[in-house]
């Protein structure tokens, strides 16, 4: 049976009877795959750190008679330890993993996704920007590398730009994926997000500036509050399911991380 090999980030793991796991990887050249991990369960020790959620590793990977194919090494290649010991930063990044789980196809490969996870994972890790804008600038760049970015310049019913508006904020229009001029606000039915002008502006940088020059830009609280309220809302309406990760990082940032 043929033997293949990758790098991968550990996107997510079941428990499979008593003793195994099937894993989900986000391979750099495959994209989304699902492998079993036998007896991974029974010794801890047969495949080491590489079985934490994000944990980055070299796999050799086995392909069998049944649909997964098995996980027969794995090295690790970066635990990103940090996850482990701040609940800030691994609520956020399991979120990602989620949304990732969730949208990519199985042996598709997605390279810029992958280039995405892999620095937000490490400036996560180097403490090089702080998670909350991390978070904006992934799902920034994930919604326009997947082709569904909103649209923070013309009203989504007259097209209309929004620059020409006198208003400071405008209302985002969920469904129609775009802000609404002050004319078309009452004619749309449907749920919208209060947005200002400033953080549509900074949000849209993000999405188009390259990974590297992100961190030069600087939100004030009240936008990384109304971006985070913003995004939150606008990612799952389009994905068609709030992940449960998001609850989750939604209630700990409530009660104010608790655990860090
Ligand atoms: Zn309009």
């Amino acid at each position: 049976m043929e033997l293949y090999s990758t790098t991968a980030i550990l996107l997510r793991r079941i428990s499979y009877g008593d003793h195994d796991l099937i894993i989900s990887y986000f391979s750099w050249d495959q994209g989304k795959i699902s492998l079993m991990a036998k007896s991974a369960r029974k010794s801890r020790r047969r495949f080491g750190g590489c079985l934490e959620i994000l944990s980055l590793s070299r796999l050799i990977c086995r392909k069998g008679r049944g649909k997964l194919c098995l996980l027969e090494e794995s090295a690790l290649q970066q635990p990103f330890s940090s996850l482990r010991s701040d609940i800030r930063k691994l609520s956020y990044a399991s979120y990602w993993a989620e949304l990732l789980y969730l949208w990519l196809q199985e042996n598709s490969p997605q390279e810029e996704l992958y280039r995405l996870l892999l620095f937000v994972l490490e400036s996560l890790e180097n403490g090089s920007m702080p998670p909350e804008i991390l978070h904006l600038l992934f799902q920034m760049k994930f919604m326009q590398i997947s082709g569904f970015a909103p649209n923070l310049s013309n009203c989504c019913c007259c097209r209309k730009p929004v620059s020409e508006s006198k208003e400071i904020h405008y209302a985002f229009h969920l469904a129609g994926g775009g802000p609404l001029c002050s004319s078309c606000r009452e004619k749309q039915p449907g749920p919208r997000v209060l947005l200002s002008k400033g953080s549509g502006n900074q949000l849209r940088w993000l999405g188009n500036s390259p990974l590297e020059t992100a961190g030069r830009l600087r939100f004030s609280p009240q936008s990384v509050k109304e971006s985070q309220h913003f995004l939150e809302a606008f990612l799952p309406c389009h994905l068609g399911c709030t992940p449960r990760s998001l609850q989750f990082l939604q209630q700990l940032r409530k009660e104010g991380f608790p655990f860090s």
